[in-house]
């Protein structure tokens, strides 16, 4: 099809053209990233491909708008545009996860995660001081009362998933202001099935008596029971609070229902709009009618104002969540996640839990006599993107790492299904087989560096490419028509 019978095409090509106008080297960037795109297996768990309408809904005016407040209380004029925005992508995000409320606003995975954090702390701390001092408002406060209220929303708990069990840095970890906040402690997983040792857990929880217990995770490759979360910290009298970000899509997409989908269990479910969602990079943060006002009140507690060009393809994505091909789509990518699994698992891979229920897979790359990180590298040269990870109780610890995480949403995106996954285990394990240590100055075996034969490297970018030429991304956008 030419450029010009094809409008989605022209729409595109014509804004790269725009863009030249001033700053060529952007336009440059920005069309190498789609051939990059197109040419590069991507197996990255947390990456997708949004829709040419939600990019669409993206690069636009609504982008010049202020709108600090909620829909319909702005502290900014003129912003009906935006609430019709915002209202309609929360409406979706509420009809799609069954949620009573939905705040749309967060700028990532993180500042969803702080508006939850801080949700809670006023929700759990500040109200029921300020009821103690019968004030209104934070700025009632004496000095005194003021100091002894800041005292205690810096000396609360919380309790989240440890990082080489697949937590993430945001569930209370020194690096991250979350760790800064509370004092931490942290669940893993049992060492001898990898799964979640919901006992010890609530034995945890019993001893630590957190405000907060996190679940949701980055990198665990099975199922969490959320009713099992709910029922430990009711127990304890701590808030659930469930980051969905990596499986948010499978949550949309009904393969997660029942004690597995956190919405119904939770008081504050937060998440990610870009990753198993295929939206625009953003959050998202859902809760019970309990929290809605302080969740609320997000920016500016902790955000700047919101991106309402973002919240517009947030609802575009949200909606496309809702048309019946999600659910297929879902599904389609945990039947490739488990054959990818299967597939490394035939040819003598090991694999973290022995398989999964989600979108991921945890591949423990030790059996190859490599680290995480060498692995990674190999797999890039050879056309292969990925990403190294902690696997429990790493002997690489988090820097060489000894898993890759393996991930099928993207892939999913651009129609490869089961059989191609085995295809694609074919190509990891032909890399990983052949992949060793280089050696050190003094001999040693390195754990940053690698060696694979180039002939190999170049051979599976071959196969990757073929692959990926077959499944063609973003079709109906001509780059040759832009100039
Ligand atoms: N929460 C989880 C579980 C994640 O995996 C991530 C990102 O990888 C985030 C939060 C942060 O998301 P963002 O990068 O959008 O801030």
């Amino acid at each position: 099809m030419t450029d010009s019978a094809n409008p989605e095409s022209t729409a595109f090509t014509s804004a790269l053209d725009v863009v030249a106008t001033v700053e060529p080297r952007i336009a440059d960037a920005i069309r190498q990233e789609l051939t990059d795109q197109r040419e590069s297996l991507k197996l990255i768990a947390s990456e997708n491909y949004a829709s040419p309408a939600v990019l669409a809904a993206m690069g636009n005016w609504l982008s010049d708008k202020y709108a600090e407040g909620t829909v319909g209380r702005r502290f900014y004029a003129g912003c009906r545009n935006v609430d019709t925005v915002e209202s309609i992508a929360a409406e979706h995000a509420r009809e799609l996860f069954g949620a009573p409320h939905a705040y749309v606003q967060p700028h990532s995975g993180i500042d969803a995660n702080l508006v939850a954090f801080w949700a809670i702390l006023a929700h759990r701390v500040e109200a029921p001081a300020l009821a103690k001092a019968q004030a209104k408002h934070v700025n009632d406060l004496s000095e005194a009362d003021w100091e002894q209220l800041r005292q205690e929303l810096g000396n609360q708990r919380a309790l989240g998933m440890s990082l080489d069990a697949g937590g993430h840095l945001t569930h209370g970890f020194r690096p991250n202001i979350s760790g800064k906040m509370f004092e931490q402690r942290s669940y893993g997983v049992d060492p001898a099935t990898g799964l979640v040792d919901y006992a010890a857990l609530r034995e945890l929880a019993r001893e630590f008596r957190p405000l907060v217990i996190v679940a949701g995770y980055s990198a665990y490759p099975r199922l969490i029971n959320f009713a099992t979360m709910r029922d430990i910290a009711d127990e304890v009298g701590a808030t659930l609070m469930v980051d969905m970000a990596h499986f948010a899509g499978l949550v949309a997409g009904k393969v997660l229902t029942g004690d597995y989908d956190p919405v119904p269990h939770a008081q504050i479910v937060t998440t990610t709009t870009h990753k198993s969602l295929r939206g625009p990079r953003g959050g998202l943060v859902l809760c019970q009618e309990e929290l809605a006002s302080e969740v609320d009140r997000g920016c500016p507690m902790v955000l700047g104002g919101p991106l309402s060009h973002v919240m517009a393809a947030k609802a575009v994505a949200l909606a496309e969540a809702r048309q019946p091909g999600f659910q297929q789509y879902a599904r389609q990518i945990v039947d490739n996640s488990r054959a990818l699994a299967d597939g490394l698992q035939r040819r003598g891979a090991t694999i973290v839990t022995g398989g999964t229920d989600n979108h991921l897979v945890l591949l423990d790359v030790g059996g190859y006599g490599v680290t995480g990180r060498q692995a990674e590298n190999a797999l890039l040269d050879s056309g292969v993107v990925t990403n190294r990870n902690s696997i429990p109780k790493d002997p690489n610890g988090a820097w060489y790492t000894s898993g890759i995480r393996l991930g099928t949403p993207a892939l999913t995106s651009r129609g490869l299904g089961v059989a191609e996954m085995d295809e694609v285990a074919d190509l990891i394990h032909t890399v990983l087989s052949q992949t060793s240590p280089a050696a050190t100055a003094d001999g040693g075996a390195s754990k940053a560096k690698h060696r694979l034969d180039d002939a190999v490297a170049s051979k599976v970018a071959a196969r990757a490419a073929e692959l990926m030429a077959a499944h063609p991304l973003y079709p109906q956008v001509d780059l040759s028509a832009s100039a």
